[in-house]
């Protein structure tokens, strides 16, 4: 099955040919500022099954876990699309699960960073919790 999304105003779509690998919720602080003060909640798919369509910004930044990660967001509307780590290589894509026409295609999983969140945050007790990164795949 194919999933299907865009940014707020349209200008990049995306199209994603694999079933996702999972999802979470991410409290790092980085996220909280791209985020605009929530988690970024992220659904993970292999890269290879990712198209995007449009023009993208990408910024790279060394991450609170030490790798290198890729952000791309749209360069009118300034949605955030996605997060891919470029050092280390072979983790999933992380595509922002507001972005997806369907935003029901894999609920979170787990919250990670979970240490990092404010203490107004209100962090689901049925998942399970990560004070830092996801553990090891
Ligand atoms: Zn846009
Ligand atoms: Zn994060």
């Amino acid at each position: 099955m194919t999933h299907t999304g865009q940014c707020f105003c349209g200008q990049v779509r995306l199209e994603i040919d694999s079933e996702p690998l999972g999802a979470r919720m991410c409290w790092c602080r980085d996220c909280q500022r791209i985020a605009s003060g929530s988690a970024t909640v992220n659904v993970l798919f292999p890269e290879a099954a990712v198209r995007y369509h449009g023009e993208i910004t990408t910024l790279e930044k060394v991450a609170d876990s030490g790798n290198t990660v890729e952000r791309g967001f749209c360069p009118t509307c300034g949605s955030q699309l996605y997060s891919k780590t470029m050092k280390p290589t072979g983790l999933p894509m992380r595509v922002r699960a507001g972005t997806l026409d369907d935003p029901e295609v894999m609920p979170p999983q787990a919250i990670i960073w979970a240490a990092s969140a404010p203490s107004w945050a209100v962090l689901d007790p049925a998942l399970p919790h990560y004070p830092k990164g996801p553990p090891p795949r």
